[in-house]
């Protein structure tokens, strides 16, 4: 703990602020509807995703999703990508972030309150406390309570259910890294490797702690998102706000010249992070709309209009105000701001840029796909020695030469070197065709690699240093793929 002293024997005020836990009530609304949808689609995804499978012929791995670190492969259901291609995962990475900048500058931190996997977790496992210990009130009540067996069953009974799904997410998690039957019954019978159950365990134990314990703290104190995202957020961005106009000077029901707020503390009672948004915009607010649905709850009850908490843009909050400054709480009032509110302007130019990059990067991504080659040929020469010179006086360079194949079939393609007038290639261990060229083969879904001899004729004009082009013909004649080299010879 840390003290700023003043001069002399003054008071010392500590940087340290004590944890206030926060207890969550339970709240029913369409915001909390489409919380529940989002959290069952977004978990189902990931606990389900791992056990869908995709047929790609023998040999090859059936999972959907797979990250296959040991064959060094990444397979999303028909696409499969090497290690050369990690620059997918750029791109898609690239996409993510400009498409959260976009939904952000649009309708403020709906990623933060609806589908970030610490909000989803936390509310999963909020869901399980207040099931087995009650609702706000009693939660409270349970931890002012001295301990009794009534209080350690209810707690066991929380903290097992919390280990019971951290388990369940750390063992997914390791599934998308192996084949998902396979791996939970090594993980369930004690035969997994010890990084398995490393990670398992590793996995497992942060979800507890992340969503058991830290919560709001996460995105209070932990994450740096809060932090930037105000560069993306501007007076036409929806965000969760008060409207004081209408509810200022907040009071009790039965009390004279008050406006709407009844100062119940419903929206701070179903905060998850413990804030009153009646203070405005704050770091802390992740935007999950909870207490709209609370507030919304409270105004049905007393007949009042729905929305004095609302999802709402900062311009229209200031034209409201503007309009019913000085105006005392009446139906006029409420009918003058609501007056000056104005759709949100969606097309605007962070709007219209975000669009762009994200229409660019996800063009590029297609083409890329679509055009990316399945045969690929590199070449590396020899360099000790740079060059052999025969006994007939000709000149002889060796490469070896490595096909990638990204498919599933066996071709055998004829190579040829072009460069080197009259030159003559040979292939350790290779077949000839029909016209003396020399077949090379490849593995499906690997690697070939092939010594190639290329030989200058005794007569060929040689340079110390020429290109030279490797090309593989198909089965039927065409390029199939070409990759450049060097051909070295004896200075003059
Ligand atoms: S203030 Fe409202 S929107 Fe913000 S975190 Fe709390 S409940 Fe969610
Ligand atoms: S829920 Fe609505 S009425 Fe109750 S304190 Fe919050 S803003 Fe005021």
């Amino acid at each position: 703990m840390s003290h700023i002293g003043t001069a002399g024997s003054g008071p010392t005020e500590s940087l340290y602020a004590t944890r206030q836990k926060v207890y969550p009530r339970a709240v029913s609304g369409r915001v909390r509807r489409i919380k529940w949808a989002v959290l069952v689609l977004l978990l189902g995804l990931y606990y389900l995703l791992p056990w869908i499978r995709w047929d790609r012929g023998p040999g090859a791995p059936d999972q959907a999703v797979l990250v296959d670190m040991v064959h060094r492969r990444l397979y999303f259901f028909w696409i499969e990508l090497w290690p050369q291609e990690v620059y997918f995962l750029t791109g898609i990475l690239v996409f993510c972030a400009i498409a959260l900048f976009a939904v952000t500058s649009l309708a403020g931190r709906l990623w933060c309150g609806f589908a970030c996997p610490q909000t989803v977790w936390t509310d999963l496992f909020m869901w399980v406390e207040r099931l087995i210990q009650g609702d706000r009130n009693a939660r409270m009540k349970l931890d002012r309570e001295p301990w009794s067996a009534r209080k350690v069953k209810l707690k066991a009974a929380t903290h097992a259910a919390w280990v019971a799904i951290a388990a369940a997410t750390g063992g997914a998690w390791i599934m998308y890294f192996n084949d998902a039957p396979t791996v939970t019954w090594q993980i369930l019978t004690g035969q997994a490797s010890l990084t398995v159950y490393g990670f398992f365990g590793l996995f497992t134990l942060t979800t507890y702690l992340l969503a058991g314990w830290a919560r709001e703290q996460v995105c209070t104190y932990m994450c740096p998102w809060p932090r930037f995202q105000g560069a993306m957020l501007d007076d036409q961005s929806l965000v969760v706000t008060y409207r004081a106009w209408r509810g200022e000077p907040r009071g009790k029901l039965k009390a004279e010249g008050v406006g709407d707020c009844v100062d119940c503390g419903a929206c701070v009672h179903v905060c998850p992070t413990g804030i009153d948004i009646r203070d405005g915009q704050q770091l802390e607010c992740i935007g999950c709309g909870l207490c709209v649905d609370a507030c919304n709850e409270v105004m049905r009850k007393l007949d009042r209009p729905q929305g004095l908490i609302a999802f709402e843009t900062l311009a229209n909050l200031a034209a409201s105000t503007a309009a019913t400054r000085g105006m005392p709480p009446s139906p006029a009032r409420f009918e003058a701001g609501m007056a000056a509110r104005r759709p949100p302007r969606l097309i605007r130019p962070r709007t219209l840029m975000y669009a762009g990059v994200l229409t660019a990067v996800a063009v590029a991504m297609l083409a890329a796909l679509l055009l990316r080659d399945t045969l690929t040929l590199s070449v590396l020469r020899d360099r000790a020695p740079l060059y052999v010179v025969l006994s007939d006086g000709g000149v002889r360079n060796a490469y070896t030469v490595k096909l990638a194949n990204k498919t599933r079939q066996v071709e055998a393609y004829a190579l040829l070197a072009e460069g080197i007038p009259g030159a003559a290639v040979s292939v350790q261990n290779a077949p000839v065709d029909a016209e003396g060229r020399p077949l090379v083969t490849t593995r499906p879904d690997g690697l070939t690699e092939w010594r190639v001899l290329v030989s200058a004729p005794p007569a060929a004009p040689l340079r110390p240093s020429q290109p030279i082009t490797f090309r593989l013909l198909g089965p039927d004649g065409r390029p199939a793929a070409s990759a450049s080299s060097v051909f070295l010879a004896p200075g003059p």
